[in-house]
């Protein structure tokens, strides 16, 4: 992987640039109110790459919260037309666990039955990746985002070496693309340094139990009395779900418009804590208690995505901590109670 230095005010202006030339949407992180969000960027000069952590991770560009998959005559079963908006992307300033979670989604959507509407979206995106430069008071994930994960999303990634400069990775040939424009210096720094500026800002918080030991800990404790206690104050708001970057749940309806003769096929996010998440045919809900919902969304994370594509279904960011009215939803609090109460 080669390393470039670009100065923090030539790479503004190389973003500016690339949202003039309009070949691609640019989206970046920008502050609203106190927080921040991934949104389209119309001037560089909105762009906040000193960010704690954003509301929603960039998930929200491949798997909208909703979104036309086709459109159709009613009776007419070969009418349907699919619809994919699918336009080139660049997205700047995804933090390293936020793209470790879209790796682990970029598996999940195409093993099996293939998502094309996610696939096409994804491959009309240019990642440019950077480690975080602020605190998180929730944010775990130095402990369970491991090697090169996100780089297996990420285009380019910056660091902020804290001398009005950034080192670019170059990870991919389309990154070196893009960035062929841009007025790059030799990269002076030692491997130390850049190693040192990835990992200026620590975390406050680490998982207590070592995340390859994550499926057996939790397996042993499938009967263990946290997930009443804890469930018994869950809201089931589904916050926790709707905000975390490794969940993809969603549903598919069809919605016929009020002349009865078009309609169209629709995906929205869904999420394993809301009531009737696991409500099937003929009323059964397989997942009634809250302690039961609240079980499997630990489980999801810490053993069935583990085993089934050896990634960790949970990359640290800790949005599900702070979204929780009743400070439940955090990883680290419910691995810790049960480590506490053995
Ligand atoms: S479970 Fe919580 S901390 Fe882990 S990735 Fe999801 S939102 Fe982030
Ligand atoms: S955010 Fe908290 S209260 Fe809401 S569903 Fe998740 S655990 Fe329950």
């Amino acid at each position: 992987m080669d390393n470039v230095t670009i100065s923090k005010k030539d790479f503004l202006d190389f973003v500016e640039k690339k949202i003039q030339e309009g070949d691609s949407k640019v989206i970046g992180v920008v502050g609203k109110g106190s927080s921040y969000v991934f949104d389209r960027l119309e001037s560089s000069s909105r762009l906040c790459l000193d960010y704690d952590v954003t509301i929603l991770p960039p998930k929200k560009y491949f798997q909208p919260p909703r979104e036309v998959l086709l459109r159709f005559i009613t009776k007419k079963a070969d009418s349907y037309i699919t619809e994919n908006a699918n336009e080139p992307l660049t997205i700047i300033g995804i933090h390293y666990y936020d793209l470790a979670a879209i790796s682990l989604m970029d598996r999940a959507f195409s093993e099996g039955n293939r998502d094309e509407n996610y696939l096409k979206k994804r491959e009309n995106s240019l990642l440019i990746g950077m480690y975080p430069t602020q605190a998180f008071k929730y944010r775990f994930a130095g402990s369970v985002v491991k090697g090169v994960q996100p780089y297996k999303a990420a285009d380019l990634m910056l660091a902020d070496m804290g001398d009005g400069n950034y080192t670019v990775e170059i990870v991919t040939e389309k990154g070196r693309a893009y960035l062929s424009s841009a007025v790059q210096k030799p990269f002076t720094y030692s491997l130390e340094e850049l190693e040192n500026a990835k990992k200026r800002i620590k975390d406050d918080q680490k998982i207590p139990v070592p995340i390859e030991m994550s499926p057996d800990f939790l397996v042993k404790n499938h009967g263990h009395p946290v997930w009443e206690v804890f469930g018994e104050k869950c809201y089931s708001c589904g916050s926790c779900v709707l905000v975390c970057p490794t969940c993809y749940c969603f549903d598919v309806l069809d919605e016929v418009d009020l002349d009865l003769k078009n309609g169209k096929r629709i995906r929205v996010w869904d999420g394993c804590m809301l009531e009737n998440f696991a409500t099937c045919a003929g009323g059964h809900n397989f997942r009634k208690t809250k302690a039961a919902r609240f079980r499997h969304r630990i489980f999801r994370k810490g053993v069935n995505l583990p085993l089934k594509y050896n990634y960790y279904g949970c990359v640290g960011c800790g949005r599900c901590a702070h979204a929780c009215t009743s400070s439940i939803a955090g990883p680290v609090k419910v691995l810790t109670y049960i480590q506490d109460n053995q």
